[in-house]
Parts: structure tokens; sequence; C-alpha cells
């Protein structure tokens, strides 16, 4: 028999554990990447595991598994997992409750009677909040061929210390601990997360089933005019970069924020010189911060907005310049089915939903399918001290995780790989 429900007790109780590695005066968590409360938080999380009869290994990018095997040794394993590091004054959900729940699960089905065909391997990746080394989400970065292991390895903390020297330094404290080569091609890899956003307390749901995270492009864009007298000048001689703005940023709104009902477009930035009331513009500088899920569609916005400003026909000069250019990701439908289904037969109120925030969950699903299941944080709040979530949302996003696990870990290969 499958087990029904997680022990939403011991779930808790481990989360806050965990929340004392590290614990601020605050009453959050300072546990970054690499550093000596992180090997006190792998500690703590190896015993839990082995007591569940889990054994525990790690990569040589300092990724932690804890594996629960199955029948056969040769079928793709279920991987759950997220990251177990902060930020500097970081609270006591983001990531840790993804590990955790991850690890409730395998001891929920370590303890039951119920054998699967197929490992199942909680992790918790190196590094994916980049404080201390940026940027971040290395672990999976590697674990997924993103980035080499050298190239993380070579990024250096404020100090001067390299990601080799606190990695090695990691894993040598773990000299009972098996390493291998970084990366592997799971069946399906599943996050549970806080939503780190307000919309899940808003509307009073559970469960996010996260349907992908948005891609973001960012650019500085400056209009080079000319400085005139506000009373002298003949309006046809002027190149008001005041006015060329305004039409730019209208057709930019149009053409570029109105091309579906799921894009993000934002001016949120505008400078003028010399931003004085009697003299026409000389200069203005504006950023644009680009979002959408599906990255052929941003990448064609993104071009399109290139254009635009290339040929946009005004007496002032426009340059465009690229910032950033971070790849968005939709997730694998058949699991967010999975998922969706199982917070329905929980009667837990669930909804579809994008991710604004980065997570590691993003690199995975350029390996193997992947999905996130969200849960309520207060007031949305997350990256701060105060950060929570409720325990009856803490329980209810690891049951939905179970549930999805369980039919992962009896289901044939070719019925995981997204069907649509
Ligand atoms: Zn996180």
């Amino acid at each position: 028999m499958v087990p029904t429900s997680i022990d939403a007790e011991r779930l808790w109780q481990r989360l806050m554990a965990l929340a004392e590695i590290g614990a601020t005066p605050g009453g959050g968590v300072d546990r970054q990447a690499l550093c000596l409360a992180e090997t006190a938080a792998w500690q703590l999380l190896i015993d839990w595991a082995q007591g569940a009869g889990a054994e525990a290994f790690a990569d040589r990018a300092g990724n932690l598994f804890l594996r629960l095997s199955g029948e056969s040794s040769g079928a793709p394993a279920v991987l759950i997992g997220s990251h177990i590091d902060t930020q500097p004054q970081g609270g006591r959900f983001d990531g840790a409750y993804g590990v955790i729940a991850a690890l409730e699960v395998l001891t929920t089905l370590a303890q039951s009677e119920e054998r699967f065909g197929r490992d199942l391997i909680v992790v918790a990746w190196m590094n994916e909040e980049g404080s201390r080394f940026a940027p971040g989400m290395m672990g999976s970065e590697v674990f997924c061929g993103v980035r080499s292991l050298e190239q993380v390895r070579a990024v250096r903390d404020i100090e001067g210390a390299s990601v080799a020297q606190a990695l090695d330094a990691q894993l040598a404290r773990f000299p009972e601990l098996a390493v291998v080569e970084p990366g592997f091609v799971p069946l399906a890899y599943i996050e549970a997360h806080i939503e780190q956003g307000p919309i899940l307390e808003r509307e009073a749901r559970m469960i996010g089933v996260v349907s992908g995270i948005q891609g973001k492009r960012t650019y500085r864009v400056a209009i080079e005019g000319a400085a005139g007298h506000a009373g002298t000048q003949p309006m046809a001689e002027r190149q008001d970069a005041l006015i060329a703005f305004s039409g730019l940023a209208r057709l930019l709104d149009d053409e570029i924020g109105h091309h579906d009902d799921v894009v993000k477009f934002t001016i949120g930035r505008i400078e003028a010189w010399p931003n004085a009331p009697s003299v026409v513009a000389e200069r203005v500088v504006f950023s644009i911060d680009l979002r959408h899920p599906r990255q052929q569609t941003l990448d064609m916005l993104g071009a399109r907005l290139e254009a635009i400003c290339a040929s946009f026909s005004t007496p002032c000069r426009v340059i465009n310049e690229p910032l950033v250019v971070a790849p968005g990701n939709e997730f694998d439908r058949h699991l967010q089915r999975v998922i969706a289904s199982c917070a329905e037969q929980r009667g837990y109120p669930a909804r579809s939903m994008l991710s604004a925030a980065g997570h590691d969950a993003r690199h995975l699903a350029s390996i193997c399918p992947a999905a996130m299941i969200f849960i309520p944080c207060r007031d949305g709040a997350s990256h701060v001290e105060h950060e929570w979530a409720e325990p009856e949302h803490v329980a209810a996003g690891a049951n939905v995780l179970l549930d999805t696990v369980s039919a992962l870990l009896v289901q044939r290969e070719e019925d995981v790989a997204d069907g649509d």
C-alpha cells in the first residue's frame, strides 16, 4: 500500500530544526553556500536520510543526494528537492522547504511496505542563491551541462576565496561520502517551493501548479537629442529627447507590451538631461524589462524591440544596449496534470501559475520532464527574515509531492514524457 499521507508534525519539526543552523537574531537564516553552516546542514540531512534507510552521496559540483533504492538499479530515478543555501538575511522556507518536503516523502515511502521499481533521490543543489558566489544555481547548472565545473570552480567571493577552495573543503569534511561525477538523467524532477509572491495567499489557494518560469531580457536605451531654449527655439528645429521618448515608449508598449496576455513589458526608470523646465531635453536614458514564459516568443519580441529602436524615425538618435538575457522555460504538461489532479483529489484549492522568480528546476527542465509545486507564503515575502509559510500549507505541498512521486515511481518511462 502506498502511504496515504506524510507526517506533518515530523516535517514541520525538521524544517524548524534545519532553520536553527545559521539562525539569525531576527528569526531568519544565514546559511550561504559552502559555508560551515551548510556542512552542519548536510550532516543533519544525511543523518535523517540514513535513519530512513537511504544512502547519501555527493557529486563534484557540491550537490548532495539522498537515495532510496528501488528494485531495478538501471531504471532512471525520480529526482525531487531544492536547495538549502540562503541569502545572508534569508528565511526558513526558501529552498529548505523543497528539500525537507522531499526528504519527508522519501521517509514516508521508506517506512511503507511498498517497494518500487526505480530509485527515489532527494537533492540539495549547491549555491542556488548566488549570494556568496555569484551568480547562483551553480550546482544545477553543472549537473545539467549549462556551465562547466571548471567555470564554476573559478568563481571567487569578495574575500578572494574560490568556489574550488570552498567546495574541496566542504567535500573533505565528509570523507565517508561517495563523490561522483556530476550529471545523470532522471525520469523526472519535481521541486516544491514557497511561491515568493502574493497570488496563492490572496486567492486562498493551497497549491500552485507551476506552468513555467518566465524568461527575461533587459535593456538600457539612450535617446540623444539637442538642448535648446524653450522660449526661442522653433518647434520644427528641435531634437527633443523627451518627446522622442514619449513616441518610442508608446510604440514599444503597443507593439511589444500588448503582444499577448502573458507578456510583461516595463519601462521602470527614466532619466532626462538637463531635466530643467525651460530647456529642451538633450538626452533621455530609460530601462526596459521584458519577460515572457515562452522562450521563442521572448526571443522574437526581443528582436522586434531591437528593430523598433533601430528604425525609430525621429530627429534624435536611439542607442539600445541589451543588458540581461535570462532564458525562460515551460514545465512538462503531463507532470502539471498529475500535480493538479493530486491536489484536486486531496481537496486542496489549486491554480496554475507562472513562476516570476528563477529556480533550479529551470535547468532540470532542459534534461528531463520537470515541474514545480508552490505553496503560499505570508504577504508573498521572501529573501527576508520574517518569511513564513503556514504548517497546513507546508503539509499540503508535501502531500501533493508524495502523491505525484508515488504516481511516477510506478509509471513506465514512455508514459512520463510530455505527450503534447
Ligand atoms: Zn529558492
